[in-house]
């Protein structure tokens, strides 16, 4: 028997964040002339997440500004927006995913870029109200609408999350605490003589960093968090939580109809899944990568979520191109902007060129004597410039590298790879 479907589309693709949208776009970009629709569980159309946990949490910019596309964008260009639906099902065979309202809709290709929700505590009290993710607009409306009202917050992981929030709350003048399991803050994204740098930096700001420390349990007061209880019995009173303790990707339904991956789907560099015509972009994109010697890793930036969507759009409109980006990311906190390009995890050496001091200088990550990442501080020339040393994986003499009177760009050797201009 036939399965009814509610309607079909060339192109389907689930998720409304930053791989989902700039797919839609990207094939329209290359004359793509196929029916597409993009399915996406909150109601809004497709918007910036980088500025929820910074101008936006800040007030600075409005949701109008932080739209990846005007509203009319996508009737213009005649994408359909499927908004506030779930995905909760997908049928390789029957080439149809199933919504959580019932309806069933026909596909011939579908791109899975369903990002990731929040982790969640799971310790006692971990639902009380008072207890926010920063991952959607409406987490931070949430909070916004809170704010007036609260004096001392705990932030719970010292992640990027963790610490672009505290940056915000602690210039609103809250009293906040951040604590780390680890025993740094940025342990998973950067170096340690960053994390260091950036320990200090919040504590100069009046943050409470608490680091190598575990949660207990969060107290209650009226259905509300009201302070959180660590392992060691310490009681930090607060009117507000802010949990970010990273992300698990959105990839249920697609394993559970047979896609090979586990807590990310594996794409091949095509970002093709194992299920024909299926294909996984963004947060939730298990691949191997040059950047990290071939491992299997999944990249949590706009960057992986774009160029990924660009791979995809690339293959359905007939170009046949292996995705190998190099990574790159950033965060603002308090008036320090950070850029890193490359990964820096296993790195064997650093060196730091500038002075951390002076609050605008570079850590240089090797590994075998191969520049491997840069983390950048108000540094953005070093950012541009050092790009292409890590393309070329160069290796060049300490000394070299920190000598502030040398510009990275002139001890690239392949400028074309690195895309910087020649001569
Ligand atoms: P994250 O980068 O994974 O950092 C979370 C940190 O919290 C980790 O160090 C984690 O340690 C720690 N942690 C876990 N459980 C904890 C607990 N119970 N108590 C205390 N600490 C705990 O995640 P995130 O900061 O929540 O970010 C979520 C996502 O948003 C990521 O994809 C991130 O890249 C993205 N994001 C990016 C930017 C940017 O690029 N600027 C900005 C904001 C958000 P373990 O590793 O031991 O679990």
């Amino acid at each position: 028997m036939t399965e009814t479907v509610n309607a079909s589309y060339d192109v389907v693709i689930v998720g409304g964040g930053h791989a989902g949208a700039q797919a839609a776009i990207a094939l329209r970009q290359r004359k793509f002339t196929g029916t597409i629709a993009i399915i996406g569980d909150e109601i809004y159309p497709p918007y910036e997440r980088p500025p929820l946990s910074k101008d936006y949490l800040a007030g600075a910019k409005s949701f109008e500004r932080i739209l990846i596309r005007p509203e009319s964008f996508w009737s213009e260009r005649v994408v359909s927006l499927l908004l506030g639906k779930t995905v909760v099902g997908v049928q390789p065979d029957a080439r149809h995913v199933e919504l959580a309202d019932g309806q069933r809709i026909g596909y011939k290709h579908l791109i899975w870029a369903a990002g990731g929700a929040p982790r969640r505590l799971n310790c006692q009290g971990a639902d009380l109200g008072g207890i926010h993710s920063v991952r959607s607009r409406a987490d931070v409306d949430r909070m916004i609408a809170e704010l007036p009202g609260v004096e001392q917050v705990v932030v719970i992981g010292g992640g990027y999350i963790g610490l672009e929030a505290a940056a915000v709350l602690s210039k609103f003048e809250k009293a906040v605490t951040v604590l780390e399991a680890q025993d740094r803050v940025l342990a998973r994204v950067a170096g340690e003589p960053l994390s260091r740098f950036y320990e200090a930096e919040h504590r100069a700001h009046g943050v409470d960093i608490r680091l190598g420390v575990a949660v207990d349990r969060i107290e209650e007061r009226d259905g509300m968090a009201s302070g959180v209880r660590l392992a060691d019995g310490t009681l930090l009173a607060c009117d507000m939580v802010i949990v970010g303790i990273g992300i698990l990707p959105t990839v249920r339904p697609l394993i559970d109809a047979g896609a090979e991956g586990d807590v990310g789907v594996r794409v091949n560099e095509y970002c093709e899944t194992s299920l024909d015509d299926v294909y996984a972009i963004g947060d939730c994109a298990t691949h191997r990568s040059s950047y990290a010697d071939g491992a299997l890793i999944r990249l949590e930036s706009v960057q992986n979520a774009n160029d990924q969507a660009l791979t995809v759009a690339k293959l359905l409109t007939g170009t046949r191109d292996t995705y190998d980006a190099v990574p790159w990311f950033w965060s603002n906190q308090y008036d320090l902007r950070l850029q890193t390009v490359g990964l820096s995890t296993g790195y064997d050496e650093v060196v730091t060129r500038g002075r951390s001091a002076d609050r605008a200088f570079s850590l240089i990550y090797l590994r075998e004597g191969r520049v491997i990442a840069l983390d950048c501080v108000n540094s953005t020339r070093d950012y541009v410039q050092g790009r292409a040393l890590v393309v070329e994986r160069a290796a060049i003499a300490h000394g070299i590298l920190s000598d502030p009177a040398l510009q990275l760009k002139d001890l690239a050797v392949d400028r074309r790879a690195a895309g910087l201009p020649l001569g």
